[in-house]
């Protein structure tokens, strides 16, 4: 008897499947990865076949069969990748098969492919036209069309109004037509910036990173981990490019990943510009018919190469033989709702389970990919263009709003227009300014749901950067009635305001207010690269991705705002957004300069950007970790509950913590729970755990959650698990 193993997709965690179900013949195309409707008690719910068997454990007169069979599944690796997710991840089956069905599936409804009507003369309707049989007017007028396309099939809406499907029924039935659906890709439109580069001739050491990667793909077993280090600029992109190319001549597929696809468009042309319809573009800014067909491509074999974000992690690449991971360094590759996945980790299991060839590429490398991976490097620039000079300037002595930009700043800025060049000017926050104080009291304004400070923006509004929730702003402070009200720190509007000011000049603001409606991203971009002269103002957006030849200024308005955050990954974050915004600068033929605002002119991470230094900076970073226990030398996980009502939460927090101690090995360090600030009017509290393992966090973690989802007391509180969290 046929039995297929299906895992339910209802996200509970107490229903635990998988459910064995009876496959009658009719089922024969049932496979693992098979979207299957299945009675379920009194419901019918959607499941996946996750394996099949010969028998099964329950009495068979028990078992029952599915109600029907999707069209469209996941292929088996995937499935099992899934389910690694869900695993790794502490997750739930359901959440981790989600990610690798094909679009729509989990819904019950994979999107069909577009269907487009064809029309085909046949020799009888030529025979027809010819005198031999009778026709009506809009019969001959059809024919005759049709007998202009030279045998070929026609569309029938390019027939005009002339192709009733009466008609055109009629001549099918007589034989003098064929008519036949089939399948019309929806072609996602690009937006191509800028141009992309023709065929270049790779340098020395570019040609020896493709011979490392050809060499790992014709090595056979193993899969190796590559890191290819080398400036903005060093030609990395072309690397990638020759990669792909290789292992589609040695039959095999690829996924290149790249950060969020708004801040990575022109890596994507370049692919389409060089690949062609080999590869196939995933990403959410595609049309669910769009996205459906994609997949569809690349499931078939019709496209070898996927591109996408993190999410094309998943796609249905065959035969794959390697995968690529642009701008390793990237937050983005972290997923923040459960499954919290890391891409870069789910790449590393894709590829040891499919013998595929990992390559990482940045010029600002995480410390454990630093310290994991097999490093090639690349050398300087690939246009031979210099890197920028890079010069810290000390801001301790200049309080007030006219300290905002430094005097050497503004001289730079003024020189700008003489020089016709542009500038990518980096501000910590969105908004005008971060915080309000009352002058007399002292007396702050935070979000009344999250217990974070508002933020004053223009037009005059207080919002709250969590929750969205906005506030006039007020006159006078309602505790002491002072009208005095001081605004503390800058934000992006200011910066514009000083620049604007400081250089006249166009300023162009990208943040997530200005790109916040789709397509605005590119627009901002364009403006910037029409005007002859101008500067881009913005959050950590404007270091990323973009290739503009006539930057020759790069300034960090505050290089601190990202060293001040209590994680141990904030010297990371700093040397990477200073290297990366001077990777923007002096890509042209003209040098370019970098102009870093600092209170802290000597901390390390600072002065190791100033002398391009990422190896330095990485060995000592490394050092640091080390000595702390942090990744790559320990691993850490985050246990995050959340609830209403604060006293249920402490109970539960206080439980869960209990039962993790229990389940942890003695080594392993537990902390908290500790309190997060409220979001969205909901408290939160924080576990976090310290292993040498992960595999030591991962079980107890599970094993606690799925203890919790069952216990009376987590009612209304709810619990997530982040394994590496970020
Ligand atoms: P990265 O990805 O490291 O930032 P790219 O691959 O985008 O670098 O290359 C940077 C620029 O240098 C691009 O304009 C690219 O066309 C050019 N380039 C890359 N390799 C070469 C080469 N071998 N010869 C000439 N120009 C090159
Ligand atoms: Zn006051
Ligand atoms: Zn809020």
């Amino acid at each position: 008897m046929a039995i297929a193993r299906v895992e339910p997709l209802t996200t509970s965690r107490v229903l635990r499947g998988p459910f064995d179900y009876r496959l009658p013949s009719r089922f024969e195309a049932v496979d693992v990865g098979s979207v299957l409707v299945v009675p379920f008690g009194r419901w019918r719910v959607i499941g996946v076949v996750v394996e099949l068997a010969e028998r099964s454990e329950i009495d068979p007169s028990r078992l029952v069969e599915p109600v029907a069979a999707l069209e469209a599944g996941a292929p088996p690796e995937l499935v099992r990748l899934g389910l690694w997710v869900a695993r790794e991840y502490c997750s739930t089956p359901a959440r981790g098969l989600s990610l690798v069905l094909p679009p729509g599936a989990a819904g019950g409804r994979a999107a069909r492919p577009a269907l487009e009507r064809r029309v085909r003369l046949m020799p009888a309707g030529a025979a027809a036209l010819a005198g031999a049989t009778a026709l009506g007017p809009r019969q001959r007028a059809v024919l005759e069309r049709l007998a202009e396309a030279d045998g070929r099939a026609a569309p029938a809406g390019d027939l005009g109004g002339l192709a009733r499907p009466e008609t055109l029924r009629r001549l099918a039935r007589r034989d003098l037509v064929s008519v036949e659906d089939v399948e019309r890709r929806r072609v996602p439109s690009a937006t191509p910036l800028g141009a992309a580069p023709g065929d270049v001739r790779l340098n020395r050491s570019q040609r020896e990173a493709v011979g490392r990667v050809c060499a790992a793909l014709d090595r056979s077993g193993g899969s190796p981990e590559l890191l290819l280090h080398g400036v903005t600029g060093s030609g990395k992109t072309e690397v990638y490019l020759a990669a792909a190319a290789a292992a589609l001549e040695r039959g095999r597929g690829a996924i290149v990943l790249v950060p969020e696809i708004g801040l990575a468009p022109q890596t994507v042309h370049r692919f389409q510009a060089r690949l062609g319809d080999r590869v196939a573009v995933l990403h959410s800014g595609l049309s669910a018919g769009e996205r459906a067909d994609e997949w569809r491509r690349l499931d078939r074999g019709d496209a070898r190469v996927a591109v996408g974000p993190r999410s094309a992690i998943f796609a249905p690449v065959g035969a794959l033989g390697l995968i690529v991971i642009d701008e390793e360094h990237e937050t983005s590759y972290k997923q923040e709702g459960d499954p919290r996945y890391d891409a870069r980790e789910v790449a590393r299991k894709r590829a040891a389970e499919a013998h595929a060839v990992l390559v990482a590429g940045s010029a600002t490398p995480r410390p454990e990919s630093w310290a994991q991976l097999e490093r090639i490097e690349l050398e300087g620039r690939a246009t031979g263009a210099a890197l920028p000079e890079v010069e810290v300037l000390d801001m301790r002595d200049r309080p007030g709003a006219e300290g905002l930009l430094h005097e050497r700043t503004i001289a730079a800025l003024t020189d700008l227009r003489r020089q016709r060049g542009k500038a990518i000017v980096l501000a910590g926050r969105r908004g005008f300014a971060p915080h309000l104080v009352c002058r007399a009291c002292g007396r702050g304004w935070t979000c009344p749901a999250c217990d974070v400070s508002l933020v004053l923006h223009r037009p005059a509004s207080l919002r709250c950067h969590h929750c969205g929730r906005a506030e006039p702003v007020p006159d006078a402070c309602p505790d002491c009635g002072s009208v005095s009200i001081a605004r503390v720190g800058a934000g992006t509007q200011q910066v514009q305001d000083a620049l604007a000011a400081a250089a006249d000049l166009p300023v162009v603001r990208l943040d997530s207010d200005a790109a916040g409606r789709r397509g605005a991203h590119a627009e901002i971009l364009a403006r910037f690269e029409r005007e002859p002269a101008a500067i881009l103002v913005g959050t950590q957006m404007v270091a990323k991705g973009h290739d503009f030849p006539d930057v020759v200024l790069g300034v960090v308005v505050d290089a601190d705002a990202t060293l001040r955050f209590a994680d141990f990954r904030a010297e990371e974050r700093t040397f990477a957004l200073i290297a990366q915004l001077a990777g923007r600068s002096g890509r042209g033929d003209r040098p370019g300069r970098v102009l870093v605002q600092t209170l802290a002119p000597a901390a390390r991470p600072i002065a190791a950007a100033a002398r391009h230094d990422a190896p330095g900076f990485l060995a000592s970073e490394l050092e640091r970790r080390r000595a702390l226990r942090y990744p790559p030398f320990s691993h850490l996980a985050r246990v995050e509950l959340a609830a209403a009502a604060e006293a249920t939460l402490d109970q539960a927090a206080a439980g869960l913590r209990d039962r993790l101690a229990e389940l942890v090995a003695p080594e392993v360090q537990l902390l908290g729970p500790a309190p997060l600030h409220r979001r969205r009017g909901r408290h939160r509290r924080q576990l976090l755990l310290k292993g040498d393992e992960r595999r030591q966090l991962v079980e107890p973690i599970r094993g606690a959650l799925d203890a919790a989802g069952v216990a009376p007391g987590f009612r209304g509180v709810a619990v997530a698990a982040d394994l590496d969290p970020q």
